[in-house]
């Protein structure tokens, strides 16, 4: 009785916690699992038994949007944690072409500094340079100076563009180890965490055991254009096959190692202040390129992936953090186009290889007699496209002109527009399914970096011609690539699956009235998500 009124009497001193103000989480993690569509996301969920069935026990938005047009991994993870679409982050692609930089190699890696003396597109200097707006670390960091950011990630790109600028520190896959931009010391536990990954790496693997589930996708089916038959892969691979163990669950399961040894080594959600953990899961990524998203490799990854998130937030639970999860994705992703039309998708196909900017450049310069010149810069046979600027300008306009007819006459392509009608499209603020082509191009249109025009493909049309690497990808504006799953977790959440779209920008608007992080309405595209449990949205 004594115990029980000395309880009542601390309890009586403490400050009240209504139903509308619970204590917000000390731990945010935000986890981005690469190409993870909704579309795999709802065909898998009901299988779903650990990790990923936790999360979906919260607020589920299974119709969230990576709303623009370029749905590739680094527009799409700088939208996560920033609240803005592209077009405000500066992250237009993974690269895009700036003629003006002094180097021969006028291509820019989205995360790197090109400045730098000596470095290329490929050989580069990792850097968040190019991300033009904050990140939810670093508001974080300005409300509360204790606040620790720490991104992780097996693509540098992903980890840059989450922990943006001033992260306490940023780890990512590298071939052989995690490595860092941040010019620290490798901390012991990052060590360890390395030797167990490069011992893994320099052992053969058998493959994984086959389950039920899996088993009923595997069909062996012969690709296009070079590539190895997929489907009923299980990920075996030989010692040292860096490829093949990026390709495979092995990959996260490190990733996710790394950052549960961060969370005890920094003492992640044991101060005052809250912290941000984000992690980058990539190897759904690489195992759609390689495999497809439809066969034997796909189930065992994602069961795989289910059960390493699984096994990471238990981590969690033992060390009695009080943490709220995000998970979600860059971007979706497409199967490939054999076994799409296998199961009906009729029009799915591979892409014209005269579309592509560098066959069609050629073609043109020779078409209209021109100087010697690429004629077009462009990564792939869709996009943003530019024209050679060593051209002179009357040139440039004959060039620019023959080649929206040129690709606009193709019966693969969908539409094509000039820089100057996406620059004069009002920015989209309508629900993202709303959205016609030109607003999601819009989305991920910013001048000084984009194209003179932009390239978008018919839907079901995948961007890559020969297979001897990649055999699927995304990238297009269609909804296969656009919509992403978007889980809130937290213990006590009730299971909800909401139904309306949401964005990945709502995230840091609802994770900052979560935890009481001031966002002044309208600084950034997302909207805080009053579905979420613990939103204080009204008070934004
Ligand atoms: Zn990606």
């Amino acid at each position: 009785m004594r115990k029980f009124l000395l309880a009542a009497a601390a309890a009586s001193l403490a400050v009240p916690v209504t139903a509308q103000a619970p204590q917000p989480p000390k731990l945010l993690v935000v986890i981005a699992v690469d190409q993870f569509s909704a579309d795999l996301y709802d065909e898998y969920r009901p299988s779903f038994t650990a990790g990923l069935a936790r999360l979906s026990s919260g607020t589920v938005f299974h119709n969230g949007y990576q709303s623009h047009a370029a749905t590739e991994t680094c527009p799409g993870h700088s939208t996560i944690l920033t609240g803005d679409h592209p077009a405000r982050t500066g992250i237009i692609g993974n690269t895009w072409f700036d003629q003006s930089i002094g180097r021969p190699d006028k291509n820019v890696y989205c995360a790197e500094d090109e400045t730098v003396p000596g470095t290329s597109s490929s050989a580069y200097k990792v850097s968040a340079k190019h991300l033009l707006v904050p990140t939810l670390g670093e508001l974080m960091k300005r409300q509360w100076p204790g606040s620790r950011s720490v991104a992780v990630s097996g693509k540098d790109r992903a980890a840059v563009m989450m922990g943006g600028h001033n992260p306490d520190q940023r780890w990512y896959w590298t071939g052989t180890r995690f490595d860092t931009d941040l010019g620290i010391a490798v901390p012991p536990v990052v060590a360890k965490v390395n030797a167990l990954a490069a011992a893994g790496l320099a052992t053969n693997r058998p493959p994984l055991e086959p389950t039920p589930l899996c088993q009923s996708k595997a069909r062996e089916i012969a690709v296009e254009g070079g590539g190895r038959p997929v489907g009923t892969g299980a990920f075996a691979r030989r010692a040292g096959d860096q490829a093949g163990c990026r390709a495979s669950p092995e990959f996260d399961g490190a990733t996710l190692a790394l950052a549960a040894a961060l969370v005890d080594s920094m003492q992640l959600g044991r101060r005052a202040s809250p912290d941000l953990l984000a992690i980058s899961l990539s190897a759904t990524d690489y195992v759609g390129h390689t495999y497809g998203t439809e066969g034997e490799e796909m189930c065992l990854n994602l069961t795989e992936l289910d059960r390493e998130i699984g096994d990471f937030l238990q981590v969690l639970d033992s060390r009695g953090l009080d943490y709220e999860v995000v998970l979600t994705a860059d971007h979706g992703g497409k199967d490939i186009p054999e076994r799409q039309r296998l199961a009906g998708v009729a029009d799915a196909a591979r892409v014209d290889p005269a579309l592509s900017a560098s066959v069609m450049g050629k073609a043109l310069v020779a078409r209209l007699g021109l100087p010697d010149s690429p004629g077009l810069l462009g990564d792939s046979s869709f996009g943003d496209m530019y024209i050679d600027k060593r051209l002179r300008a009357p040139e440039r306009e004959a060039l620019l002109k023959a080649a929206v007819e040129a690709y606009r006459a193709h019966p693969q392509v969908e539409a094509v527009f000039n820089a100057r009608q996406i620059a004069d499209t009002p920015y989209p603020t309508t629900p993202p399914e709303t959205w016609s082509l030109i607003q999601r191009v819009r989305a991920s249109y910013y001048a000084p970096r984009s194209g003179d025009f932009f390239v978008i493909l018919k839907k079901d049309i995948t961007p890559i011609a020969h297979t001897e690497r990649a055999v699927a990808t995304h990238g297009s504006v269609w909804d296969y690539d656009r919509r992403v799953p978007i889980l809130f977790w937290r213990n006590g959440m009730s299971g909800t699956t909401v139904e309306h779209s949401a964005e990945t920008t709502d995230i840091l608007p609802t994770l900052a009235s979560t935890i009481g992080l001031p966002v002044t309405p309208g600084s950034v595209d997302g909207h805080c998500l009053a579905d979420v449990p613990g939103a204080q949205c009204a008070a934004h």
